[in-house]
């Protein structure tokens, strides 16, 4: 199911909208938005919260679940004389190569979850990402006015 998960505007409650779903106010604090989730085979190239066209891809990877892995392999290392390790590893790399990406706003980061790839996206750029949050001028740019 093709979803777009954003932060309220207003409160910062985490909202979520499915393909298909009407616009709806926020369910924390009531103040109207006018996001929808895009269909489910639509090319995300622009953020369906804030219009914003800086986008970028990254895993939908949830850490704990590594570490749970890791977690699990260590505690049957006496029993299998540390292969178990080496499943892990290999369990890793499966489920690594089975989660799907998500497209994540620079702006607001609005996550896009469910949709195809957009060939024209790349992933996380802290060079990009910093212009967000610095502004246009990256820092140390206006050193040399001083
Ligand atoms: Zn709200
Ligand atoms: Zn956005």
């Amino acid at each position: 199911m093709a979803s777009v998960h954003f932060l309220c505007p207003q409160c910062e409650a985490r909202l979520g909208r499915e393909a298909g779903e009407p616009a709806r106010a926020c369910e924390r604090c009531g103040a109207f938005n006018e996001v929808i989730a895009p269909g489910a085979d639509a090319i995300i190239d622009r953020c369906a919260a804030c219009g914003h066209d800086q986008l970028y891809f990254q895993k939908d990877f949830n850490r704990k679940t590594g570490i749970a892995l890791v977690v699990v392999g260590a505690i049957f290392v006496p029993w299998t004389y540390g292969l178990s390790l080496l499943g892990v590893t290999i369990l890793d790399y499966i489920v690594w190569r089975m989660v799907k990406d998500v497209i994540v706003c620079y702006r607001c980061q609005a996550v896009h979850r469910g949709y195809p790839p957009n060939p024209a996206l790349k992933p996380f750029d802290l060079v990009v990402h910093d212009r967000h949050v610095y502004g246009a001028a990256p820092p140390g740019a206006e050193e040399g006015h001083r």
